[in-house]
């Protein structure tokens, strides 16, 4: 005697507690012989599909011992359901519940995907399947373009792709019109006859006459069974893949699917980037601006050399407002110039911008007061004449040293141009000499656009009053420069009586502009955590709202084999598919950015760990806010999750 393949012993079902209870089944027993043709009819409510679901392993009874192939299904786990599922049964549904999103194909693949075949094996498959069910060149349509009976026989292409023993069929022709069920009824038949065991759930009688062995369900209790009539003939299945797909093919679906997912929201997935996009964006941008004004504001201070200090007006820790403080005079810069390990304390005053004319010839550029002792500050030569002198500063003579952008400008022969007259406002200015050149900083602004001239001649004739905007000092041994600077704060302070002016020299000021660029870096890291952060939130809302959405595919996947990981799997890949996106165009979008910037002459810097840092940080993003929603989707329960609209 063989033994069942299916066998149920006792087998009770009750949904809900207390007043609620229902007792769906109630001592059901059952033995289903392979090759059987089983019809289970009985009226709506009955406990039909609560027993199929049962059967299917979709389902756990509340009692009761129920065997397949002679391994209690109580002592299985979740993930040796999921295999059981995939291995041994074809689910057939009233609804197809076909994924609306990919094609006919890739529908009948699907039990195959999570039974670890190749793509092509399963793809041959499925058109091969499809071809003999009467779907030639169907492979490629959406379930939305197919009919009704169509699509139910796509759904039995799916249910035998995996070669199972058992189709459950629950309704099957509930949904379709008489032809196509009478079809669905003979291609039923057409697999018992090839050995298939097949368990066909309906409320129709003339739809049971067509089993061989018919049991009547009535309040969950069997109240007929015509009893089994065993084959002498069973099935041999061929392919029994008990394999699972490795992780490489898993992700690679995933990815897939999350792409065809996303592409079915489009405007959702947009608007659920946007906020990732925005970040990365935003941090890639901000981290070149910040880094290129910081290397700009360096290279500035660096080119001045490391022996220089400088005195502004205005008390420390108040805003530098130039010479709008008038608290730092000539004298101050004599008595200056008298301090140990000094070389040369030089007075400056800048106009805004002059015109200079010689002839014909304007020229617009900011006039620089300064004293005879700057050559020796700023160690820079003259290329023709010379400096003007100390008793040029002392009797306010109207003498211009010009850079060699400002000679050029206004001068045909430049080397000729010494002891000409330069205008400006008016008044002539004799030129002494010609700087040597120095070309363009760094950051790109022309040290030879310079026109310098006496202080106390500019006093009188350009600037209309008698202080300074600031004094720097250029010492000899910069291994003391700070006892020098201490000298020059006493010396100020016992000058002023008070500390109304600035000392700062070049350390320092490096010192302090890194510190606030780091402040700044700060700042930025903030305010692109936080969008992060919106756009993670983002993700994960729309990957909720997709959880809740596709609650029915997930259903549909689970009974086609798919295992609490793959489902995890699936919907974590799609986050990361949604961050990496994200990550990618918002890298995009903040380089663009820079680019456009750098065009416009703003100082950027690019360099690839912002960008890796943002993409990583958006593919962090996706993963982390993803989670929760790829668990609760892996954690739904089959048999609510098809049953969900
Ligand atoms: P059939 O498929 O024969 O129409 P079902 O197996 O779907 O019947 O349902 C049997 C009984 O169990 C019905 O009374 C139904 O209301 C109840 N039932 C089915 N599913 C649930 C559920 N998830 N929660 C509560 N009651 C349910
Ligand atoms: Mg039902």
């Amino acid at each position: 005697m063989t033994n069942p393949i299916l066998s149920l012993r006792d087998i009770q079902r009750v949904y809900g507690k207390g007043e609620a209870e229902v007792r769906a089944l109630d001592g059901v027993d059952l033995d289903v012989y392979q090759g059987e043709f089983v019809a289970i009819i009985g009226q709506s409510g009955s406990g039909k599909s609560t027993l199929m679901n049962i059967l299917g392993c979709l389902d756990q009874p509340t009692s009761g011992k129920y065997l397949v192939n002679g391994s209690n299904v109580s002592e299985l786990d979740s993930d040796e359901l999921a295999t059981l599922r995939r291995t041994t049964f074809g689910f057939i549904f009233q609804r197809y519940n076909l994924l609306t999103n990919i094609s006919a194909a890739e529908n009948v693949e699907l039990p195959a995907i999570y039974a670890g075949m190749s793509a092509d094996d399963r793809h041959d498959r499925a058109i091969e399947l499809l071809d003999k069910l009467g779907l030639e060149g169907r492979g490629r349509h959406k379930p939305g373009q197919l009919s009704g009976g169509q699509q139910q026989r796509v759904a039995v292409a799916r249910a035998l792709i995996n070669d199972g023993d058992i189709i459950l069929a629950d309704e099957p022709t509930g949904a379709l019109d008489s032809g196509s069920s009478a079809e669905l009824l003979t291609l039923l038949e057409e697999l018992h006859n090839s050995g298939r065991t097949i368990v066909l759930i309906t409320h129709d009688p003339k739809v049971a006459d067509r089993a061989d062995r018919v049991i009547e369900i009535s309040d969950g209790k069997i109240i007929h069974d015509d009893g089994a009539k065993i084959p002498e003939e069973a099935h041999q299945s061929g392919l029994m893949s008990r394999r699972s797909p490795s992780l490489f093919t898993q992700i690679s679906e995933s990815v897939k699917m999350a792409f065809r997912s996303l592409r079915a929201n489009l405007f959702r997935t947009a608007l659920t980037l946007l906020g990732v996009v925005i970040g990365v964006a935003a941090v890639v941008a901000m981290l070149a601006i910040g880094e290129g004004s910081q290397r700009q504001v360096m290279a500035r201070f660096e080119s001045m050399g490391a022996n220089l200090l400088f005195v502004r007006p205005g008390a420390p820790g108040t805003r530098m407002r130039g010479d709008a403080i008038a608290t730092l005079t000539l004298e101050d810069v004599a008595a200056l110039n008298e301090l140990d390990n000094v070389i040369a304390a030089v007075p400056s005053r800048s106009s805004s911008s002059a015109t200079l004319r010689v002839g014909n010839n304007d020229y617009q550029t900011s006039i620089e007061g300064v004293s005879e002792l700057w050559p020796q500050a700023q160690t820079r030569g003259l290329k023709y004449g010379s400096f003007f002198t100390e008793k040029d500063v002392q009797d306010r003579v109207g003498v211009v040293v010009l850079g060699t952008t400002v000679a050029g400008n206004l001068f045909d022969d430049v080397a000729a141009s010494v002891g000409e007259y330069v205008f400006l406002g008016g008044a002539p200015f004799e030129v002494a000499g010609i700087l040597e050149e120095k070309g363009a900083t760094s950051w790109g602004q022309d040290q030879d656009d310079v026109a310098l001239i006496p202080i106390t001649t500019g006093m009188m004739r350009v600037f209309g009053s008698t202080y300074l905007s600031s004094v720097s000092i250029a010492v000899d041994d910069t291994d003391i420069i700070a006892q020098t600077e201490e000298s020059a704060k006493s010396l100020l302070l016992a000058r002023h009586g008070t500390e109304d002016f600035q000392l700062r020299n070049t350390a320092s000021i490096l010192d302090s502009i890194e510190e606030s660029q780091n402040a700044f870096s700060l700042l930025l890291g903030s305010v692109a955590s936080i969008s992060l952060l919106v756009g993670g939130i983002g993700v994960m809302n729309i990957m909720l709202v997709s959880v809740s959405e596709r609650t029915r595919e997930i259903g549909v996947r689970m009974a086609t084999g798919a295992r609490r990981s793959d489902i995890m799997i699936q919907f974590v890949v799609e986050a990361l598919v949604v961050g990496g996106l994200g990550g990618i165009v918002g890298v995009s979008i903040g380089l663009g950015v820079c680019l456009i910037l750098a065009e416009v002459g703003m100082s950027i810097f690019i360099s690839a760990l912002p960008a890796i840092l943002a993409f990583s940080s958006a593919l962090a993003t996706g993963l982390i806010f993803g989670y929760l929603p790829a668990r609760k989707a892996s954690r739904l329960d089959p048999v609510a999750a098809l049953a969900s609209e």
